[in-house]
């Protein structure tokens, strides 16, 4: 079907064409593909207009908050919920509505003044010994019932562990859509949130809208967002969770921190990554010997991982961590734009590298172009005496 006009290149004020009459001056809607209508539109007697965009139907009734899950793990809150606070700020201010951040916990301790001193205007709290550690059934539960209460317009969880189990749980629960892992969060001018995600392997940046279902929800990769600090004076709203031991299907008997060093790009302070110009697995010696004497955490670009020089957690870039430490060391790595997008703000960057036309010292606030093999063992001496 196609929407149609008489053209004022036609001769007659009206055309007859395979039984349907059109006239001048008026619009035709739903007219059918017939041969007679494309070949007029062909010779220009006909204009094929372009269908206008159906109105979507708007029966949403909207809050006036964006949420952040304020993750909270042996009652420290993630630094991801401060850093989505920060962004939550921005949106809540783009969307004239408030910030408030959900806290669930056994105990509040001065956890609900901290999420106000990084951007909350408002804390939920939900206090209950059954909510001390994560559980899937628990948390689902709670978040739920007070998203139908609240109706907010957003809602962001951290896209750690805790955050990837729960923000689908709720999504479906809920009957909304959930972008994941996003890098970027925005409003666009019709006041929707416009979520930026890597898509196919990291190969193209994609921005994705919920337009018909609320709330619309993101999970945000740690990272991403600067955590801002404010003098607001918030306010805590207690909020009394209606869950009782028999809405637990699973119980926690133990829990065995992980022996093995877990690598902690997202939190750490330095980071000494290396690139492919570190040659070989056993040249990691000197990586590690650095970074020891630094206290810092090993990253590397992704040309090392597909080496197998060292596991793909220690990955930094669009397809690894986004990392914003105090100091961040790049060692025999070029900075291709898969790398850099995961580090540039870093406050400060240091980069070696031989080759004095290498990108990363596009983004490196001090350079050094030698031998890598030379200059590593001389600031290894150094930091030993
Ligand atoms: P190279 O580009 O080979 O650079 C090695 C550098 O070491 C060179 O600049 C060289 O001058 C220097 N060098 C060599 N020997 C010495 C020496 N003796 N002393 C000093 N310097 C020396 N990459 C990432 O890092 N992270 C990602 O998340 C990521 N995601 C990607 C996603 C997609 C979809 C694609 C297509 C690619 C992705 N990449 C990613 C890969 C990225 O494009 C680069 O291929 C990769 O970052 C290159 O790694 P590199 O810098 O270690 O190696």
């Amino acid at each position: 079907m196609v929407k149609v006009r008489l053209s004022y290149n036609c001769p007659e004020s009206q055309l007859n064409l395979g039984g349907i009459v059109l006239m001048k001056g008026q619009d035709f809607q739903d007219v059918p593909e017939l041969p007679e209508i494309k070949q007029a539109i062909e010779q220009g007697y006909l204009e094929a207009l372009k269908e206008e965009k159906k109105e979507v139907k708007k029966e949403i009734k909207e809050g006036d908050e964006v949420l952040v899950f304020a993750e909270q793990r042996n009652n420290k809150i993630a630094r991801v919920a401060l850093e989505l606070l920060g962004k939550a700020s921005e949106l809540a201010q783009k969307l004239n509505v408030k910030t408030a951040a959900i806290l669930l916990t056994d105990k509040d301790s001065s956890l609900s003044n901290e999420l106000i001193a990084h951007g909350a205007d408002k804390v939920y709290l939900v206090e209950s010994p059954l909510l001390k550690n994560y559980q899937t059934d628990l948390y689902t539960k709670v978040i739920f019932e007070h998203i139908k209460k609240t109706k907010p317009q957003v809602v962001l969880y951290g896209a750690t562990h805790i955050g990837r189990d729960l923000a689908p749980r709720i999504a479906q629960r809920v009957n909304t859509g959930l972008t994941a892992d996003c890098t970027g969060l925005d409003i666009t001018e019709d006041g929707l949130l416009l979520q930026t995600r890597p898509a196919f392997g990291g190969n193209l940046m994609a921005q994705i809208q919920c337009h018909e279902r609320r709330p619309q929800m993101s999970t945000a990769r740690p990272g991403v967002f600067n955590i801002i600090r404010t003098e607001k004076k918030g306010e805590v709203v207690k909020v009394k969770p209606e869950i009782t031991e028999k809405d637990q299907k699973t119980r926690i008997l133990e829990i065995i921190k992980e022996t093995k060093k877990k690598v902690n790009l997202e939190e750490a302070d330095v980071i000494v990554s290396a690139g492919r110009g570190i040659g070989n697995k056993e040249n990691f010696k000197l990586i590690e010997e650095l970074a020891s004497l630094l206290r810092a955490e090993i990253g590397a670009s992704r040309g090392v991982i597909d080496a197998g020089w060292v596991p793909k957690d220690h990955q930094v870039g669009q397809t690894g961590k986004t990392v914003r430490p105090k100091l961040y060391i790049a060692i025999g790595i070029s900075g291709a734009i898969q790398h850099k997008v995961g580090m540039q703000n870093s406050e400060c960057i240091i980069a070696i590298n031989k080759d004095a036309s290498a990108p990363i010292f596009g983004v490196a606030d001090y350079g050094i172009v030698d031998d890598l093999f030379k200059v590593l063992p001389e600031i290894i001496n150094e930091l030993k005496k």
